[in-house]
């Protein structure tokens, strides 16, 4: 009899069954699973023989579905083993629902033709593509260089090259769904549009495409980081474009980052990968200063299109009696670009009116019930929302603890207040807020930016929706309100994402032929951060934090990981948060801090206790964590979750 181990796509692991056939790893069978069938995929992990042979039931049906490859088997291994995860939540991932339904029409994928278009390169661009060229087999590259350097042309000549021999191309983008622009530009180069791969697509979208890729019948995919999951068959160069963005961590179900395992799905096919940022995340530069990744930098091609002018409102230097959140230099550069018909974007990375709504009368706060959050204030729906969980109630017309009435006061800003504020300031001019409540499909996205471009717009209020590279002529001034925003909650990367944040929003300024500024409203005019961005110093930045992160052994110079322990019952969970600190490894090179109360102590109705693990950057992290965990017993209606390189500490 032949045994092989059968995976499924749950968290329970591998199963042993009987071969009635050639059953390779990879193949996808229908098996008796208790008392229904269940669809499984043959494991390449060895059986489990202490299983009496009687027990052990037959696979009996091989499904006719492409198998998956060794490699794809191998990095959901690799994915499995690096975050802890089950490998069956892992394999979950790699699979498609329906995948046995057969879809009447098909979509087809055209074959991208890497002579479509010829482009002239500039010699630093010429430079960087003959650089791509010569990585053989594994090997990562950063593709250092502003927006309008042209680091998409660059790396659209390695796609084209790497296709010339057949093979496949992954292309990980942010936020793929609104990317029109981008899918516009590959059909340009390529005369056909990409295979793309994101949480939007219909389930037949998904089977379709999923099958082409296991077939090899589709040689480019551009997608959001699930993309990684899908079945490649023989990848041969992967680009992860705006490398530093952290939507690329994943933090729901497996923990994962798809850049870093975008490089490990390299290396495990053998074929190179290109990191390409205007900001690179600390991480990648570390790796490149130190001669791990190649380094290519792209200046900027055009010579009139510069940075903008930087300036700081000081925003202590307000008026006390003045409630405006515009401050007059912001006002003032916006009646004299207004004057000249330009355009402009002011930033404030909050949705709603308000993100706070307090009683004058008795100092009541309106707080979610589930969550540890304050309801935010939606002026135009007229209700007061938790961004975390969802629960909404109608805004009152008295305060619920006092009974007093006109007694309540909206607190800070949010882009809707910036939009009365504007049409209080400049009546006359055309303002739209931009946020993911007011676009949600790519057709609202794509009218939005042609209302723009024909200017019909005078101002954009927007989120980081809008930070990401579109250009507009005529788009001159950009408006940072709350520049210190990102700075608070001792985030490890605070720092560098609000560089990142808004050295790209300020970007937006003046791409073209005009001149452009940009202001930005701080508290902290003296924050090395702000100062780093006035000057436009990049270098000075990376120095400092490279240095603060050294000092601290924080990543890339140490390791980290984040224990969560939650619970319905606040108890329950707090004590066994303590029993899994107690049981720490005791090793000068491992530090424990916790457990705490989460800044989220409170999430959708359940406790939350963080415990933070910090070790030296040589530790064995997995190996002590599975060790560390095993030694403790959790009661039930706790749940642990371990976040290896954690991204978020809330
Ligand atoms: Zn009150
Ligand atoms: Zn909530």
């Amino acid at each position: 009899m032949q045994r092989i181990s059968v995976l499924f796509p749950t968290p329970t692991g591998c199963y042993d069954y009987r071969a009635e056939a050639d059953m390779p790893a990879g193949a996808f069978v229908r098996v008796p699973f208790g008392r229904r069938q269940a669809v499984g995929v043959v494991w390449d992990a060895p059986p489990d023989n202490t299983i009496p042979p009687e027990k052990i039931k037959p696979a009996a049906e091989i499904l006719s579905v492409p198998p998956l490859g060794a490699q794809t088997i191998a990095f959901v291994n690799w994915v499995a083993g690096y975050t802890l995860s089950p490998v069956g939540m892992v394999l979950k991932m790699a699979l498609i629902p329906d995948l046995e339904k057969t879809s009447k029409k098909p979509l087809t994928f055209g074959a991208p033709d890497p002579a479509h278009q010829t482009i002239r390169f500039s010699d630093k661009q010429a430079e960087a593509v003959r650089q791509l060229a010569g990585i053989d087999g594994f090997g990562v590259a950063l593709l250092d260089g502003v927006t309008g350097s042209g680091k998409t042309e660059v790396y659209f000549e390695a796609i084209a090259q790497r296709l010339v021999d057949g093979g496949q191309v992954l292309v990980l983008l942010p936020e793929i769904a609104l990317t029109t622009a981008w899918l516009d530009r590959f059909e340009t180069r390529f005369g056909v549009k990409p295979a793309v791969w994101h949480s939007a697509l219909t389930p037949k979208q998904r089977r379709d495409t999923w099958l082409a890729v296991a077939q090899g019948r589709t040689s480019v995919v551009v997608g959001a980081r699930s993309a990684l999951f899908l079945p490649f068959r023989d990848l041969k160069l992967i680009v992860v474009d705006e490398e530093h963005d952290t939507s690329f961590k994943q933090e729901e179900g497996v923990l994962y980052h798809a850049r870093d395992m975008a490089i490990v799905r390299a290396k495990i096919a053998g074929c190179p990968i290109v990191l390409a940022s205007a900001t690179p995340s600390l991480e990648t530069y570390c790796n490149a200063a130190a001669g791990k990744y190649r380094h290519i930098t792209l200046p900027d091609r055009f010579a009139d299109a510069r940075m903008p002018d930087i300036l700081i409102a000081d925003m202590r230097c307000r008026d006390k009696g003045a409630v405006r959140f515009i401050s007059p230099l912001l006002c003032q550069k916006l009646t004299e670009h207004l004057a000249r018909g330009e355009q402009a974007l002011l930033f404030l990375n909050r949705r709603g009116y308000a993100p706070l709504v307090l009683c004058r009368a008795c100092g009541h706060r309106f707080q979610c019930p589930h969550c540890s959050a304050w309801l935010v204030e939606h002026k135009s729906g007229g209700r007061l929302q938790c961004h975390h969980c969802g629960h909404a109630i109608p805004k009152p017309a008295e305060c619920p603890a006092c009974h007093e009435a006109d007694s309540l006061v909206s607190c800070g800003p949010g882009v809707e207040r910036i939009h009365e504020e504007i049409a209080a300031l400049f009546p006359a001019a055309r303002a739209e807020i931009v946020t993911s409540e007011h676009i949600d499909n790519p057709a609202q996205f794509a009218d939005l930016l042609g209302r723009m471009q024909t200017g019909l717009i005078d101002i954009l209020i927007g989120t980081q929706m809008l930070a990401k590279g579109y250009h507009f002529a005529n788009l001159t001034l950009v408006g940072v309100i709350d520049a210190d925003m990102g700075l608070g909650g001792g985030d490890l990367r605070a720092g560098e994402r609000t560089f990142q944040l808004l050295h790209q929003v300020m970007g937006r300024a003046g791409r073209a032929a005009k001149q452009g500024t940009a202001v930005l409203q701080s508290f902290n005019p003296d924050n090395m951060i702000i100062g780093a961005l006035k000057n436009n110093d990049r270098t000075a930045f990376l120095a400092a934090e490279t240095q603060a992160r050294q000092m601290l052994e924080m990543p890339p110079f140490g390791r980290l990981a984040a224990i969560i322990v939650s619970g319905k019952n606040q108890a329950p969970a707090w004590e066994a948060a303590r029993k899994i600190a107690g049981a720490a490894p005791k090793d000068a090179d491992i530090a424990v801090l916790g457990p705490v109360a989460a800044p989220m102590a409170l999430l959708r109705n359940k406790y939350r206790f963080r415990i933070l693990v910090k070790t030296g950057r040589d530790c064995k992290l997995q190996k002590m964590l599975a060790g560390w965990l095993s030694r403790v017993r959790c009661p039930a209606g706790v749940d642990v979750r371990l976040d290896i390189d954690p991204y978020s500490f809330y």
